[in-house]
């Protein structure tokens, strides 16, 4: 029986798995991921602020994969492509006929100095808790330091995440400076943006929208201001220096390393796959998600998002279904539902393409995103069908 070899339990590797098993594809199949547990990458704001717990945004794969997939806990060290396995950090050595590389994303530094070291990056459960142990720490420590800086927050970038943060960051701030005593006009909350765009993914007046209902709640933005560097209270650019106890650092992600130590061609850990998703040297290798580049009709590739991994994986499932089968593979087509924004859990911009173009902004897009979460949640653990598959 063929092998078939799936990286990673995110929104990519556990859609293939789950698409393998409805296709009832001929192959052992089987899962790598190095948790026991899947998490909603979209909702690591919320936990990285504490409006939601590790617990609310993720549940154990084995409870939703079906029991004809063998899944592995180990962290993938390496792909030795010619050879056709994978190396795991328990030593283990997987063989496979066909591979799902959906290894997901990091975060991205940029080389500058000092973010490794001291920015708090938004990339897993770990480092979101972190973030809001941090944060936390650091608001309460003021009442025995008096130092203003444990009052001051810098958000490095502000694409979707340093928004999605700064939304629910605000929308918190009440509860923290009752529970810390805190002297709300001293809290300074900082937006440092290198380009001269907020929230570039949206129209001007959304993204006017998002900036305005921010600063109303005390962000102060910084555009067309590159980071230079980054120390423990501050963050540097060329002409200003913003000093802050806690540096939240969401300008931008890569792929895994993994790709790289692999020998990928690649850029930023992200490999420009086939039009049918496959690898351009081994036509039995799928990269799919954060750790792909796919290019568009426009002639740029396609911002990775969780949307695009789901739509992804499922091709990604029927081509292997089809290669094992002897079948010709399909080109992989998208078009993007839209994208949501969240304000904080009772606000938002979004702009959506189904059954027309809608922008929408204000108190509505709030349930919208807890929404498309939800219905994430239900169709990768597919409760019904995971039961109907055992
Ligand atoms: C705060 C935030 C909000 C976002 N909001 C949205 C949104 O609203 N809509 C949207 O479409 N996208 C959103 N995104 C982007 C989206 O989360 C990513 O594009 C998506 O998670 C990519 O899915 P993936 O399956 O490729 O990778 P991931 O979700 O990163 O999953 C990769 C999996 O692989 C595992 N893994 C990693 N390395 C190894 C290894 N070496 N060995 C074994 N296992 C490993 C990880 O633990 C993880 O389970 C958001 C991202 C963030 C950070």
């Amino acid at each position: 029986m063929k092998k078939v070899v799936v990286l990673g339990a995110g929104y990519a590797g556990l859609r293939v798995v789950k698409e393998l098993v409805k296709l009832k594809t001929d192959a052992e199949i089987t899962l790598v991921n190095k948790n026991d547990y899947h998490y909603e990458s979209t909702q690591l704001h919320e936990i990285a602020v504490g409006n939601k717990k590790p617990s609310d945004i993720s549940f154990k794969i084995t409870d939703v994969i079906s029991k004809k997939v063998n899944f592995i806990k180990d962290e993938v060290v390496s792909i030795d492509r010619p050879k056709k396995e994978v190396h795991l950090k328990s030593g283990k050595v997987l063989n496979y006929d066909y591979l799902a590389n959906s290894l997901g994303f990091e975060s991205e530094s940029f080389g500058i100095k000092g973010v490794d070291e001291y920015g708090l990056p938004l990339i897993d459960i770990e480092t979101a808790l972190a973030a809001k142990e941090h944060l936390e720490n650091t608001l309460a420590d003021y009442a025995k330091s008096g130092d203003e800086n444990d009052l001051h927050i810098a958000v490095c970038g502000a694409g979707f995440t340093s928004i999605e943060y700064l939304g629910e960051l605000v929308y918190r701030l009440p509860e923290f400076i009752s529970k810390y005593n805190l002297p709300a006009d001293k809290i300074k909350i900082y937006c440092i943006e290198a380009v001269d765009k907020i929230l570039p993914m949206f129209t001007q007046d959304l993204s006017k929208y998002a900036v305005d209902y921010l600063e109303k709640r005390g962000v102060e933005f910084f555009v067309s201001t590159p980071i230079i560097e980054i120390t423990k209270n501050s963050v540097k650019s060329k002409d200003k220096t913003f000093n802050a106890n806690t540096i939240i650092w969401t300008t931008g992600v890569k792929g895994s390393h993994v790709i790289a130590d692999s020998g990928y061609s690649q850029r930023r850990n992200r490999v420009m796959v086939k039009d049918d998703l496959s690898s351009s040297d081994d036509p039995n290798e799928f990269i799919i998600g954060d750790v792909s580049a796919v290019m568009s009709a426009s002639g740029r590739p396609y911002p990775t998002t969780g949307q695009i991994s789901i739509a992804q994986a499922n091709f990604a499932a029927k081509n292997i279904d089809a290669r094992i089968k002897g079948q010709e593979t399909k080109k992989f087509t998208f078009k993007s539902l839209g994208t949501v924004c969240s304000l904080g859990p009772k606000n938002g911009v979004a702009e959506i393409n189904v059954l027309g173009h809608w922008k929408l902004k204000g108190r509505e897009v709030g349930p919208l995103k807890k929404i498309v979460n939800d219905r994430s949640v239900l169709e990768l653990s597919n409760f019904k069908e995971m039961l109907a598959s055992r």
